[in-house]
């Protein structure tokens, strides 16, 4: 992160140049900008050798023009309130950018997951969700929070019960958190939802021809070669469907250190030597970085930042060499090396978009929750036995018989990860078409045209509510 501009400062830049392209007034657009309301609280741990600490944490919610609001609690060391504002501040037009019907918010505690033990942990959750319930600043249709950096369906789960202790509406109480594990009211493909949601943004964007000949690049995913920082939630399960779409993963940076090979290596076999060994480096056939940042400034086709905020910036963009930037972090790039990146006519896959499959899968939790049925559980035989009618009376009709794999594969009812899985790539791929037409109508980057279709939507979304005239 710039020294002198915060990351919520460089999120209000980035909406202000977007801003610029649209005719609504200035309250609106303050309106719009500002960040609604936040809880900044600070609460005893009791450490498992009886010492007693102050934890810090926040819940900040950004725009009520849609209820509940949504978004993530992330665990780490630097968390501030700044940063949670800005998180939630990108939420709530990453919702709109992919029609998700929310406000924004995010949540943070001030810890760094490894000096706690899973106990220290629980109590941890369990009180900062005691806190906001007792705020009201959890709810099905209040706020419902999911995993984020440092956070899982574990936490998830804690806070869905600390959560059931607390609340007088039991009936859709399941809704007021999502990213829980399945057995707890979670849905399938949850879990590796933002990573797909990232895959299937780059596949999009490097369908188009003429996009792709600008960048010197050929269209399609095939050979195309990778680097992934962050092997988390949202960098392994992008760069795992990139390898499938045919790609070749050339580096990996963790915090540990980074690695690189020119040739490529497989995704499982690092994932399997840092489990054996504890650490990426030292695989072998691989290039060893000790100063992990490193890593962005090698050679590849698409540079996926899946780990923190501000990573590149001012002071390394111009020797980033990738002409792909897939944000699948939120805010890895400073408003400076956003100027730099496109102005060497890099193709920037903004984060508000880029990574909206998260969301877009916890959308389909809530509405799972407040259902109280799983996805398909209704249609998914009757679906699988029309399609064997059709056939077996195309059969009849032809007097020939289909093979049994012909069979298999037509007569089939969608089970619930099928619909999830199919209803975030409709999502993903209506947003890119959505944003890349403004982009090209207002002859502007796909950052300034995501931002400025989310300020329209929210915009009129006020309009519709009759507050502003
Ligand atoms: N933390 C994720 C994000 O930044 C997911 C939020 C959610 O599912 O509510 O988009």
């Amino acid at each position: 992160m710039s020294s002198d501009i915060s990351f919520l400062e460089q999120v209000n830049l980035m909406f202000d140049k977007a801003a610029r392209f649209t005719d609504h007034t200035g309250g609106l657009l303050r309106q719009i900008k500002m960040c609604n309301s936040v809880y900044a609280m600070e609460f005893p741990l009791q450490r498992d050798n009886g010492e007693i600490e102050t934890i810090q944490a926040w819940r900040a919610e950004h725009s009520q023009h849609k209820l509940p609001t949504k978004g993530g609690i992330r665990y780490a060391s630097n968390v501030n309130e700044d940063e949670v504002r800005a998180l939630a501040t990108l939420m709530t037009y990453k919702c709109a950018i992919v029609d998700v019907p929310f406000g924004g918010a995010k949540g943070g505690i001030k810890i760094s997951t490894r000096e706690y033990s899973a106990n220290e942990l629980q109590k941890i959750t369990r009180r900062y969700a005691y806190e906001l319930t007792r705020k009201n600043f959890i709810g099905p249709g209040i706020d419902v929070p999911a995993p984020d950096y440092g956070t899982s369906g574990r936490e998830m789960a804690w806070i869905l019960d600390t959560y059931n202790s607390l609340t007088t509406e039991p009936l859709n109480a399941l809704a007021c958190v999502t990213g829980k594990p399945v057995g707890q009211g979670g849905i399938r493909g949850r879990t590796e939802a933002t990573g797909r949601g990232v895959y299937i943004g780059i596949r999009e964007a490097c369908g188009y021809k003429e996009d792709m000949d600008k960048l010197g690049l050929t269209p399609g995913l095939k050979g195309k070669t990778v680097i992934i920082q962050g092997l988390g939630n949202v960098g392994y399960f992008a760069a795992k469907f990139l390898e499938e779409g045919g790609c070749t993963i050339v580096g990996i940076g963790e915090y540990e250190g980074a690695i690189y090979s020119k040739d490529g290596f497989k995704l499982e076999d690092v994932v399997n030597h840092r489990k054996e060994t504890g650490s990426i480096m030292g695989f072998p056939g691989a290039e060893n970085i000790e100063s992990s940042k490193d890593i962005l400034e090698y050679q590849c086709d698409i540079l996926v930042p899946a780990a923190l905020e501000g990573q590149i910036t001012e002071h390394n963009a111009d020797r980033v060499k990738a002409k792909i930037i897939a944000e699948g972090a939120n805010g890895p790039t400073t408003s400076e090396a956003d100027k730099i990146l496109l102005g060497k006519g890099c193709l920037i896959l903004p984060d508000v978009y880029l990574n909206a499959g998260g969301v877009t899968v916890s959308y389909f939790e809530w509405l799972r929750n407040l259902s109280h049925v799983r996805f398909g559980r209704m249609n998914r035989r009757f679906e699988q036995s029309s399609a064997s009618n059709i056939l077996s009376a195309v059969e009849k009709l032809t007097g020939r018989n289909f093979t049994e794999g012909d069979r298999s594969s037509v007569a089939i009812g969608a089970t619930e990860v099928d619909l999830v899985n199919s209803g975030l790539e409709e999502t993903m791929i209506n947003a890119y078409v959505e944003i890349r037409a403004i982009a090209i109508a207002k002859d502007t980057d796909l950052r300034t045209a995501a931002f400025f279709n989310a300020i329209d939507k929210v915009a009129k979304s006020y309009a519709e509510m009759g507050i502003w005239p």
